[in-house]
């Protein structure tokens, strides 16, 4: 796995290990994802979190919200072991996590990490104590845990506290200042009551995840300037295509170039049948466009225009795109080191040379017409030109010369 030479300034974090990945301290930004599968259907959950890990998530997460997930969660990690799929499971609590952790040793063992929502521990002075139970199992199991605070789940008591300090202020703050504030004090005090109870800093993960762009940046820059917690980004509830895409590259990638942000999570919602694991993509893809880790080949193409009449193009833009994804993945041993690599598909000759030129491998098509010629470029290089109905097919194969070359 590779990080490249981008040079942004990370903020310096405790790193915490989860398994086999490190979250903060010098360790690359982490890839993760959630299943939506019912966690008591085993086969169904250890299909998701295979097909997640296979994509990229260095982490998986997976409710934990009955005695009957609890359970199922053992058969689980022993079924993705046998598969050979060791991904850190993280199981995620709300409400009942301290009953489930106590009293379902398999389960707190054989999770990698647990999260907790200090809104959803309880209230009260049963508050204190059921969440001293969620920490303690953690202690007694050492496993880390992320206090993930969410907008939406805000600890209410906390929340009036704020506003009532905030009312007697001289200089009272508007309402969404408050919010945050509530957001950014739930995690910390919750994190310092953990340390309290005898988890230690390098087990402990943060995130204060709210649903607006401009909130969460705010958010995230104050809890940044205020710790050293390994910190998990995300926009929560992000929303469906392109909006969630869009919102979450939006907030992620201003807070990742600040430095901000150890693990990332692009919480999209899935169009009915879709598939999970696009968030994995849309999180790759953040992180290799802006330069911080690469994953698989990164595919130029341009957009088009009235000079490609033909939907040929198109198609083998798709068809490059597609077979990097899939086959040149890092993931994939045969295929280490290819993550850098530069490849273009340009639809003519207005730019298509010198942005094939500019790639390791490019190729530049005519524009248009029944039978295409298309100038390969290898290393700068006009190695050769295709003809006919095969340039897919053929241009492949260049790529995959150049690969095992
Ligand atoms: Fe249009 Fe050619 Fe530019 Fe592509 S390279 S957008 S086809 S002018």
């Amino acid at each position: 796995m590779s990080q490249n030479s981008f040079s942004t300034r990370r903020r310096e974090s405790v790193g915490v290990q989860v398994g086999s990945i490190t979250i903060g301290g010098s360790a690359p930004v982490v890839i993760q994802s959630m299943t939506n599968t019912d966690t008591v259907n085993e086969a169904a959950t250890v299909a998701q979190v295979e097909e997640l890990a296979r994509t990229g998530s260095e982490l998986v997460r997976i409710t934990v919200n009955s005695a009957e997930a609890a359970k199922a969660v053992p058969n689980i990690r022993a079924k993705l072991n046998d598969m050979g799929c060791y991904v850190p499971l993280v199981g995620d609590f709300h409400f009942n996590g301290h009953k489930l952790l106590a009293g379902y040793p398999d389960c707190a063992e054989s999770l990698s990490k647990y999260r907790i929502n200090p809104g959803n521990v309880g209230y009260g002075k049963k508050r204190d104590e059921q969440f001293a139970t969620l920490i303690e199992t953690a202690c007694k199991y050492d496993k880390p845990v992320r206090i993930g605070v969410n907008w939406g789940s805000l600890d209410p008591e906390m929340l009036a506290r704020i506003m009532d300090e905030n009312a007697k202020s001289k200089k009272p703050e508007d309402a969404a200042y408050v919010m945050r504030e509530a957001l950014i004090t739930s995690a910390l005090e919750s994190a310092a009551k953990a340390e309290e109870i005898g988890l230690k800093r390098n087990r402990i993960v943060l995130s204060c995840k709210v649903s607006g762009v401009q909130d969460l940046i705010m958010v995230y820059r104050e809890l940044a300037t205020r710790c050293n917690y390994a910190l998990h980004l995300g926009l929560t509830e992000a929303g469906m295509g392109s909006k969630g895409i869009v919102a979450s590259t939006a907030a992620l990638s201003i807070l990742l170039q600040e430095g901000i942000g150890d693990t990332i999570r692009i919480s999209l919602t899935p169009e009915p049948g879709g598939d999970r694991s696009r968030e994995v993509i849309v999180g790759q893809e953040i992180l290799q466009t802006m330069g911080l880790r690469a994953f698989v080949p990164l595919v130029a193409a341009c957009p088009g225009c009235g000079r490609t009449t033909s939907t040929y193009f198109q198609e083998l833009a798709e068809n490059i795109q597609s077979y990097v994804r899939n086959e040149m993945t890092v993931w994939r041993d045969q295929y280490d080191g290819v993550e850098n690599m530069t490849l273009a598909v340009m639809g003519c000759v207005v730019n298509g040379p010198g942005e094939s030129k500019h790639a390791n491998i490019g190729i530049s098509l005519p524009g248009s017409g029944e039978n295409p010629v298309a100038p390969v470029y290898v290393d700068g290089q006009k190695t050769v030109t295709l003809k006919g109905n095969n340039i897919a097919d053929e241009f492949r194969q260049i790529v995959d010369q150049y690969v095992q070359e």
